[in-house]
């Protein structure tokens, strides 16, 4: 039944690539030219902040980039599926601001692909909270439309309402420092029983600086969270 359901489903409204339009076997998945565009992160990199990270300097027989290495990894790991550049910003800035939920199926799958060399123990999967000003304008959530299909891939609860966010103008064009001071403080822990003792798997669609990851892990490991990873869709990539 489920079957037929599904086939007189694409009959009607053929798969296509949400990109592109090509058609595709599947709903939501992305054509081949598309797929091929972006710049996976699918090689060797650092065990804790996933940078990539070719050479074969280990400490300790971890494979780790000097940033981590000198102990500023800004969570216990962090993955990111693949690298921001032009294509994942062209993938990104209409996902988050034009309303182009339906990309959220192939990032999703592309970020559980990239939790694969991880011993993933979250007891919790929990979106990266925005302000409820944001969220008005916006309608949405990015991060919890990512952070859904990662939670039932994983078979852990998602929890998106233990955390508020206070709102703070953009951080847009700030460096490193400016961040970290414009995002100090702006989450509150509103329910603690959900998060003590709790092994907390982060998701947002990308990491720039790391500021707010490590800001968020702060309010959580204060609110007695034993360890915080991370999960995004793309990263920024600079050379260390
Ligand atoms: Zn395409
Ligand atoms: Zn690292």
């Amino acid at each position: 039944m489920v079957k037929l359901i599904e086939s007189l489903v694409n009959f009607i409204y053929p798969p296509a690539c949400p990109l592109c339009d090509t058609p595709v076997s599947i709903h939501g998945e992305l054509c081949a030219d598309c797929w091929t565009s972006f710049e996976w992160i699918s090689g060797a990199k650092c065990a804790r902040c996933g940078y990539p990270f070719s050479t074969d300097w280990e400490i300790n027989g971890v494979h780790m980039c000097p940033t981590c290495a000198s102990g500023n990894c800004e969570l216990d790991w962090i993955r990111s599926a693949c690298v921001y550049d032009a294509v994942s910003r062209s993938a990104m800035l209409p996902f988050k601001h034009g309303g182009r939920v339906n990309y959220a199926r192939f990032m999703s799958r592309a970020m559980i692909w990239a939790l694969r060399d991880t011993d993933v123990d979250a007891d919790i999967v929990m979106p990266v909270p925005l302000a409820n000003r944001r969220m008005f304008h916006r309608g949405y959530n990015q991060a919890t439309l990512l952070a859904r299909p990662i939670a039932s891939a994983l078979g852990v609860p998602l929890d998106y309402d233990s955390v508020r966010r206070t709102y703070r103008p953009d951080m847009g064009h700030k460096n490193a420092r400016e961040r970290a001071l414009n995002i100090h403080g702006v989450f509150h822990i509103t329910k603690p029983e959900n998060i003590r003792g709790k092994k907390i798997l982060l998701v947002d669609d990308v990491m720039t600086t790391g500021a707010t990851f490590s800001e968020l892990r702060r309010a959580l490991i204060r609110a007695g969270a034993t360890a915080v990873y991370g999960v995004t869709f793309c990263r920024i990539v600079r050379a260390v």
